[in-house]
């Protein structure tokens, strides 16, 4: 359904369901174009929206750069969440357009759900819980499992997550180890050793949590020469990005016995297809990127991206923004020292 926009109010699309208190936020100085309201979006319909929108919050939609060129009254471009790879943020730079997100909004809830599946796999929750709706016979023993105290749990990536799930681990008396090459020291209250060499850091785990981005470097990061280096008894766990790790290697990795069990909240592509071997896949606990999804992340996350793009429309500078260099660039062409702008969208 297309809604008529009033004159004067910017237009925000919104491509996919935020939380209701950025939604109030948003409502109270813009038009919200939100067509999941009308049921699943039209993939096609919502990039079309593009053209007449002044500001546009995604969370899982990918925005290329095609949908930026086409936007001429695009100001600000927001994720709903802390990941930034499915935006073009390159491309937004490029054309003068500030991305606003959410840093920290949702990291405790993904380091509690990373805590609860390196429970849930110490102890084989998941394979017990199926094995008992299945309603055949079983041995208890068979569900025999291992306790994280005194074990070594290796993070990689130390950032707003990493630093948490450190927190945490440590409380249930894990020896916590973490990786992060843009890290100097850990910081005072984080309780972690920090190691130089990822595969050290690998053959020391006896589970490994990955916190970092999805970029070029990190990209299959874990894929087979990384598996290769855990102990066979290592599990592995990921709420980060599908793509960190190579599925096709870490498939093997569970077949052959070289890694105990993993869970994973992220995919490579998602929703996970219906015949994708990784299902069939031994010692595996999947869940459908919910790291993040808790009532209290919701409220955060959506507060945050609603008060940036709003920061953004009325000229203030906001907390979280991705490419601070479009903004700094602006209020040097306004103080006029800046000859030579390399924006090209005016920002009050
Ligand atoms: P962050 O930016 O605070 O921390 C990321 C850390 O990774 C940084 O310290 C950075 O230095 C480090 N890093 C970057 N490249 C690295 C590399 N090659 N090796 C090791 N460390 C590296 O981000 P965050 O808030 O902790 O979030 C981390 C990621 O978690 C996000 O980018 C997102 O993809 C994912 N995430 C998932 C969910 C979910 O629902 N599952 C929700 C939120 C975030």
């Amino acid at each position: 359904m297309r809604v008529a926009v009033p004159s004067g109010r910017p237009v925000v699309l919104i491509t996919e369901t935020i939380g209701a208190p950025g939604m109030r936020i948003l409502e109270q100085v813009c038009t919200c174009i939100a067509p999941w309201r009308d049921g699943v979006p039209d993939e096609s319909a919502v990039r079309a929206d593009f053209r007449r929108a002044d500001a546009v919050i995604v969370r899982q939609f990918a925005v290329h750069a095609s949908d930026i060129a086409g936007a001429p009254r695009l100001r600000v471009l927001a994720k709903h969440g802390a990941g930034l790879d499915n935006i073009d943020c390159r491309a937004a730079t490029e054309h003068g357009v500030p991305v606003v997100y959410a840093p920290g909004g949702n990291a405790n809830a993904v380091a509690e759900h990373a805590i609860g599946l390196l429970l849930a796999l110490a102890r084989n929750t998941s394979i017990a819980d199926r094995t008992l709706r299945a309603g055949g016979a079983y041995e208890r023993g068979q569900f025999q499992g291992i306790e994280l105290a005194g074990r070594t749990l290796a993070i990689v990536g130390l950032g707003r997550i990493g630093r948490r799930v450190a927190r945490k681990a440590h409380a249930l008396d894990m020896h916590v180890i973490a990786y992060d090459p843009y890290v100097a020291t850990a910081a005072n209250d984080t309780p972690a050793k920090l190691y130089g060499s990822f595969d050290q850091l690998l053959a020391a785990a006896d589970f490994v949590t990955l916190h970092v981005p999805l970029t070029a470097e990190t990209r299959n990061m874990v894929g087979a020469g990384s598996l290769a280096r855990l102990k066979p008894e290592c599990r592995l766990v990921n709420t980060s990005r599908g793509g960190v790790v190579d599925e096709r290697a870490l498939h093997e990795a569970l077949h052959r016995g070289s890694l105990a069990g993993a869970a994973l909240d992220v995919f490579e592509h998602e929703p996970l297809a219906a015949g994708h071997p990784l299902r069939n896949a031994p010692n595996t606990l999947f869940t459908p990127h919910v790291g993040g999804i808790t009532s209290e992340a919701m409220s955060n996350v959506s507060r945050q991206v609603a008060n940036g793009v709003v920061d953004v429309l009325e000229g203030r500078t906001p907390d979280g923004v991705a490419n601070p260099i479009v903004l700094e660039q602006a209020a040097a062409v306004r103080r006029g020292t800046s000859r030579a702008p390399a924006m090209k969208r005016e920002h009050p």
